[in-house]
């Protein structure tokens, strides 16, 4: 393998199936997707620290679903840590890369020197499935609980899509040589076999929270407990990356389960926001709300929380009274 293929796996998605314990997986890594999503903000390390779990789970989780357009995971808490918000857009073209952004609010004041998790109260972690024009949005939620947001992600599958499913993750900001500071991720999902889409065949809830090992029994139980087991051994510096090939490590962690992989995604950072959807957002306004929001210099102005991406707009051409009078 030539020295360049190190690189080549940072801001992948590498989809894999275990034949021999009818599991599916998936190993991501991400380096420029995080510098492109936190280099918009200024944020906190505790609040970098969980955009960057929440990004890396955003990548393992979007890349599983047969998705047309969007899959967002949401945490809503009254925590320090208000929400964090991201979204996954399915490449349009076969071999094009996904695209991933993300952004947190959260009350300065009341952060404090506690693991990252803590600065999330009482609240729910969402999943959402869009898949564009003339289709229902899928939506589910779980309660903010288990310490991190990967064990809320592994009790959204178990409760929601009655899925076992493991996140092993491991992310920090790294100092390479010449590279300065910057923020690196790296993670493997482990799955059962879902029966139907998205996910799986959805039940409904019966209420109580489940966990992995309430979903499965018999044989299924043994390969679960299997597999984790092996899990279980892997390395923070080895799902990081960027030293081990993700195939080495399915090999390593897994070569009596049959690994199996499939051809790798990549995504990188990318918004959808423009003119014309802010210009959307705004149309629910009459003219006398788009006066107030005019600024003293005559313009209505919109800032991107994605991308910081800033719009600036005439009032005259805003709102739905200025879109009727366009015959728009
Ligand atoms: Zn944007």
């Amino acid at each position: 393998m030539s020295l360049g293929t190190k690189i080549a796996w940072d801001d992948t998605v590498l989809p894999f199936q275990l034949d021999a314990s009818d599991m599916r997986g998936r190993v991501a890594r991400l380096d420029g997707v995080l510098d492109g999503i936190l280099k918009q903000h200024d944020y906190p390390q505790q609040v970098e620290a969980l955009v960057a779990e929440m990004a890396l789970l955003t990548a393992l989780i979007g890349q599983t679903v047969a998705l047309r357009w969007k899959l967002s995971l949401q945490v809503q808490s009254k925590g320090a840590v208000r929400m964090i918000a991201t979204d996954y857009y399915a490449p349009q073209e076969e071999g094009q890369p996904a695209q991933i952004r993300a952004y947190a609010s959260f009350d300065h004041d009341r952060l404090t020197d506690a693991a990252p998790f803590d600065q999330v109260g009482e609240g729910y972690f969402a999943i959402m499935i869009d898949q564009g024009e003339g289709t229902q949005p899928y939506q589910g939620i779980t309660p903010l609980a288990g310490g991190s947001l990967s064990a809320c992600a592994e009790a959204y599958f178990a409760q929601s899509e009655q899925l076992p499913t493991r996140f092993s993750l491991s992310f920090g900001k790294s100092t390479e040589p010449g590279a300065g500071e910057h923020w690196r991720a790296g993670g493997i999902m482990l799955q059962h076999m879902p029966k139907a889409s998205p996910f799986a065949a959805s039940g409904e809830g019966t209420g109580e929270i489940l966990t992995a090992t309430d979903l499965v029994d018999g044989e299924e139980g043994e390969n679960w407990g299997r597999v984790n087991i092996l899990l279980d051994t892997v390395e923070d510096l080895e799902m990081i990356g960027p030293s081990v090939a993700p195939t080495d490590l399915l090999v390593r962690l897994f070569h009596e389960e049959q690994p199996r992989v499939y051809d790798a995604q990549s995504v990188q950072f990318g918004c959808t926001c423009s003119e014309d959807r802010v210009r959307q957002s705004l149309s629910i306004y009459s003219a006398k709300d788009i006066e107030k929001m005019t600024t003293p210099e005559g313009l209505v102005t919109a800032d991107c929380q994605f991308c910081g991406a800033h719009y600036v707009l005439d009032p005259a051409t805003v709102g739905f009274e200025a879109e009727d009078s366009e015959g728009a």
